[in-house]
């Protein structure tokens, strides 16, 4: 016990014994006993009056002075209260600085809940979503924001990857939006600004078709004189070799300027409509006979089709998606290897493989094959006559029909190209 407890309770006693004392006294021991305690109860009641006064009234009266136990409860309050009042700032402070900082973000942000309705938003996201503070919360992100390609990201959920959709308040600027999971179920959508980067790579791209759309006509005239000069049965025979290297450079060159147009092109174009139906076997045989109609006549290839089915896209680009799988399988295969078309469809969609057992591609490469120009030094040593453009294509028409590239491959065993087409553009029926 505490000196000011012992010493409390010691007055208390000595209180009530000098009641019962002056009581006894006047010959009535009880009403002295009663009177000390109602003395005793008085002031306390008076004590907690103060107090609760006090504590409801905050500022308005001042803090009770208190004596004996009740100055060390008053002090304690104080002190609680003091500590209380320091975090409680520190707190708004902290609060106060994270606010600014998110305000100050160049990034938008907004909070969503599991229902996919807004929370909170930062000034950047509701200045580049066109939302309103007040008027917005609760909403669904998807009722506010229409556009398919980003209902559809958020459909898929995946936090790995983004999604660029124009700007809902101007045509010409472009948003990437993410959304990345947090605390109990919450999600963050981010979005950014990335209207100069789209605009730049618009430029380097329209760069690229004119320039490719310019050489064409030159081309030509090169390709014709060339092949008259061929044909000319007088020309001197020692400019019949020149003459043959010549007309296969332009060949290459205007297999090259073709392949940028082509490339150009997809690149540009949005979604592939789903108007058309390609029959996949058809698809296949056709393909086929393109491919074995010049420099690999002869080689076998063997089809395997496990469902008749039906791709909705564009016949063009499925025939390039297939011609340019096929064509890398016979230029990287050795005529004795093995080459083969599959076809299947599965719950996830429709899939279209060609493996070979040709020479394969190095772990290294196989993430950067599909980039522009990026040929392995495998293939340059075989000096193919490629442009190095094919699988840029293959990827650009897949992304076109919203179908993934798979590869697989081990340099000496051969390679395996899948490619992963979503069940909504298949018809089996
Ligand atoms: P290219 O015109 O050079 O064939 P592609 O874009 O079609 O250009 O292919 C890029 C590179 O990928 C090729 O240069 C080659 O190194 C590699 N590649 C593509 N297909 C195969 C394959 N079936 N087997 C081995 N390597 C391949």
């Amino acid at each position: 016990m505490t000196p000011l407890w012992l010493r409390t309770l010691l007055q208390h006693a000595a209180l009530l014994i000098a009641g019962g004392f002056v009581g006894w006294l006047y010959d009535a021991p009880f009403w002295g006993l009663f009177t000390a305690t109602a003395v005793l109860l008085a002031w306390h009641v008076y004590h907690l009056y103060l107090l609760e006064r006090w504590l409801t009234t905050g500022a308005a009266y001042p803090l009770p002075a208190g004596n004996g136990p009740w100055s060390q409860v008053i002090a304690r309050i104080e002190l609680l209260r003091r500590r209380t009042r320091a975090s409680r700032d520190s707190w708004r402070r902290l609060v106060k600085e994270i606010q600014a900082s998110t305000k100050a973000f160049p990034d938008g942000g907004v909070i969503l809940n599991r229902e996919l309705e807004i929370v909170r938003s930062n000034k950047a996201a509701r200045g580049m979503l066109g939302l309103k503070k007040k008027r917005d919360r609760g909403m669904r992100i998807d009722n506010l924001i229409r556009h398919p390609g980003f209902i559809r990201y958020l459909e898929s959920g995946s936090p790995k990857t983004s999604v660029v959709i124009p700007s809902p308040l101007a045509a010409d600027r472009w948003l990437s939006c993410r959304l990345i999971p947090f605390g109990a179920e919450q999600k963050l959508l981010l979005v950014r600004d990335i209207s100069e980067t789209v605009n730049l790579e618009r430029m380097r791209r329209d760069f690229v078709a004119n320039a490719s759309h310019e050489l064409r006509t030159p081309l030509t005239v090169i390709a014709g004189y060339l092949d008259a000069m061929a044909d000319e049965a007088e020309f001197p025979a020692a400019w019949r070799e020149p003459v043959r290297d010549m007309q296969e450079q332009a060949a290459r060159m205007r297999r090259l300027v073709a392949d940028l147009l082509e490339l150009s092109r997809l690149e540009s174009a949005g979604s592939s409509s789903r108007e058309q139906r390609v029959d996949v076997r058809g698809l296949i045989d056709a393909v086929l006979r393109d491919a074995l109609a010049g420099e690999h006549a002869g080689r076998q290839l063997s089809v395997e089709v496990a469902q008749e089915a039906a791709l909705l896209g564009e016949p063009g680009e499925l025939k390039s998606i297939l011609g340019n799988l096929v064509s890398n399988a016979l230029r990287y295969t050795p005529a004795d290897g093995r080459i083969s078309v599959h076809w299947w469809v599965d719950g996830q969609g429709g899939h279209l493989a060609v493996r070979d057992t040709g020479i394969g591609i190095a772990a290294d490469d196989i993430p950067r094959v599909t980039e522009r120009f990026y040929r392995t030094s495998a293939a340059r040593a075989r000096q193919e006559a490629g442009t190095g453009l094919g699988l840029a294509i293959v990827k650009h028409a897949l992304k076109r029909h919203d179908a993934d590239l798979e590869i697989h491959s081990e340099p000496g065993k051969g390679s395996e190209f899948i490619c992963h087409f979503p069940a909504d553009r298949v018809v089996t029926s």
